[in-house]
């Protein structure tokens, strides 16, 4: 199996010497295991906070040994009745092209005509993350007002639509250009490009002079300080992510939380896996949406599994419009 390994915990922004191409030997099958071959690997944000010995939610990854991750294979071999060879199955068993696991480890791919990557980016954990957020979090009503930062990533595009779907209106903030017209195809009323914008505030208020109802949180820093003062009273923050921060010096937080009290505002922390017993009842609602064209699936592809470590570190200097994922040959 060759596999992405991790040769040290990052300092700042991981860089490629961080990480190391590995082959090592796949042990022989045993009873009740099955063998798997790679397709798809996903690279998110999360794992930057498992890159570090901090006390988190999730566990650091183990030094000198595969990385984890969310990948999608199909079965080569199989020592479990509920496997078969040609089966297409996700795990956590990522950054490397071959795996032999027990079944418990592996979840067969829902029946759909949709490409399979679509189950770790749009209908997978990101997606989830967008339609938990808006619906079961933020308790999103038609015409009310959303912004969502990141808007343009794996979880924001997801956002955007779904919001737009629930009859909301929807503010994006994004970082290039062509991210700012991407988002435009996708349907989002509004978008502003923080990277250009000298005066956040100032365009908040300007695109929602009725303010903020629903802000979904992906970056933090300066754009938290300025939804905060554009919320409505009784808005709601759902706090998904603060990208911003993950490799250490941020632009800061932001000095104004005190709009949480005057406002009433309710601002909520949002682990995806604390609602995965909703997962089913998210697939039935939005993959039908992607077979009838209703939403797209936006994705960027970093091609080999030597590239995986370029795809993650791209997450946080914005190179993915959508998921990003890397495509193993
Ligand atoms: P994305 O696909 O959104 O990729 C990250 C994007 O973030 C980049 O493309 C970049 O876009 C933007 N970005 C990176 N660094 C910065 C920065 N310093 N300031 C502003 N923008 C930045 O990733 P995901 O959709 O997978 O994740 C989005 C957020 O959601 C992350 O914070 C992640 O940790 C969180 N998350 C939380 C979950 C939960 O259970 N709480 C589950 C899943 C994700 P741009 O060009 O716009 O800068």
């Amino acid at each position: 199996s060759r596999q992405i390994q991790l040769l040290r915990y990052p300092n700042g922004l991981p860089s490629l010497a961080d990480f190391t191409l590995a082959e090592v030997a796949l042990p022989p099958l045993n009873e009740g295991e099955v063998e798997v071959s790679n397709q798809w690997l996903s690279v998110d944000p999360y794992m930057r906070g498992r890159m570090s010995l901090a006390k988190s939610y999730v566990p650091p990854f183990t030094l000198n040994s595969a990385l984890d991750g969310g990948a999608i294979g199909t079965v080569i071999a199989s020592r479990h009745p509920d496997f078969a060879i040609g089966d297409r199955v996700s795990s956590m068993q990522g950054w490397r092209d071959h795996f032999i696991a027990p079944a418990a480890a592996l979840t067969r791919l829902p029946q759909s005509s949709l490409p399979p990557q679509r189950f770790l980016g749009a209908l997978g954990m990101p997606g989830m993350t967008a339609w938990v957020g808006l619906h079961k979090i933020a308790k999103l009503q038609a015409g009310e007002t959303v912004l969502v930062s990141a808007a343009s990533g794996a979880v924001g595009t997801m956002v955007v639509q779904l919001a737009k779907l629930a009859g909301a209106r929807v503010i994006g903030s994004t970082g290039s250009a062509d991210k700012v017209a991407a988002l435009e195809a996708l349907g989002i009323d509004e978008v502003i490009n923080y990277k250009t914008t000298q005066d956040l505030a100032g365009e908040l208020a300007r695109l929602a002079p009725e303010g903020i109802h629903v802000y979904f949180e992906n970056v933090g820093g300066a754009m938290l300080e300025a939804a905060l003062d554009h919320m409505v009273i009784n808005g709601r923050i759902v706090m998904c992510g603060l990208i911003d921060q993950y490799n250490g010096a941020g632009q800061g937080g932001p000095n104004n939380l005190s709009q949480i009290i005057r406002k009433r505002l309710t601002m909520q922390g949002l682990i995806v896996f604390d609602h995965w017993q909703h997962y089913g009842d998210f697939l039935a609602e939005v993959t039908p949406a992607f077979e009838e064209g209703q939403l797209q699936a936006n994705e960027t592809v970093y091609q080999g599994l030597e590239q995986a470590p370029a795809a993650f570190i791209g997450l946080f200097e914005g190179r993915n419009t959508g998921k990003m994922l890397v495509k193993l040959d």
